[in-house]
């Protein structure tokens, strides 16, 4: 069983697909916190966490997280956005942490339909976990948007960074790319995403940190100087240009 927290059709508005029509499926669950992500008044409480803190909060949000026990029901709900249109959208699995259910049956039945069907498919992870790709062998067929957290998340090293799920994911994937959010105030941003990405040839997206449109513009110049600096591709976080903290978007 997985939770499914939201679904929605948007543009892409980070990484390598930026301004892609997509339709999204957020699960609900996440191994990390990220308490150093910002804070956010919450029912008159100051909450420290990361932006979709609705994706990660089961207990503050336990509303919204609907159980899906079925893929075929993850598959409707994919097949109810494509009725009005004449093009295949891409489909964006992400979370929380949607590879917590990577042997889940609703959700890798839903990753075996996508990839049979011939869509683009990407999941956006924090890269901590990988699948048996033996085993699960659509999961070749995906693209795995790889957003590893450096220190500005606020969590220790050992759990946001696992070399070895990178590898895999890097490898083993159809394709897949880093995409780090940069605190650009940081001065250990660079050491730490040399480290992560040594070895790689995977693109390389930084993105500044901000969930609303005037701290997306307080970062957004500082971040993008950090990339001509040292080669990298900045992203944006174009949903929240056009929509700022609107959610489903
Ligand atoms: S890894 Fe992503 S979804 Fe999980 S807590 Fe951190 S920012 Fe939120």
């Amino acid at each position: 069983m997985v939770y499914l927290v939201e679904d929605f059709f948007s543009i892409q508005g980070e990484g390598r697909h930026v301004g892609v029509p997509s339709v999204f499926l957020r699960f609900g669950g996440c191994n990390l916190r990220c308490p150093g992500f910002g804070s956010y008044e919450i029912d008159e409480e100051i909450v420290a966490g990361c932006d979709t803190l609705r994706a990660v909060d089961k207990k503050r949000f336990r509303k919204i997280w609907q159980p899906v026990e079925r893929a075929t029901d993850l598959i409707a709900i994919v097949e109810r956005y494509l009725e009005p249109l004449d093009y295949r959208p891409h489909v964006v699995l992400t979370g929380g942490e949607p590879m917590l259910y990577h042997d889940d049956p609703a959700f890798y039945g839903l990753v075996g339909w996508l990839v049979r069907e011939g869509f683009e498919v990407t999941i956006e992870t924090n890269a901590t976990i990988a699948p048996d790709f033996d085993r699960y062998r659509w999961y070749e067929g995906v693209t795995f948007a790889m957003a590893v957290k450096l220190s500005n998340s606020g969590e220790p090293m050992g759990k946001r960074v696992k070399m070895a799920a990178i590898m895999a994911l890097a490898t083993r994937g159809k394709d897949s790319f880093f995409k780090f959010t940069l605190d650009p105030f940081a001065t250990t941003n660079a050491g730490e995403i040399r480290e992560i990405v040594e070895g790689f040839a995977n693109e390389i997206y930084c993105m500044p940190l901000g969930d609303d449109v005037a701290q997306l513009q307080k970062n957004a110049l500082l971040v993008a100087e950090f990339c001509l600096e040292h080669g990298y591709r900045y992203s944006d976080r174009l949903h929240v240009r056009l929509w700022n903290r609107e959610e489903k978007r």
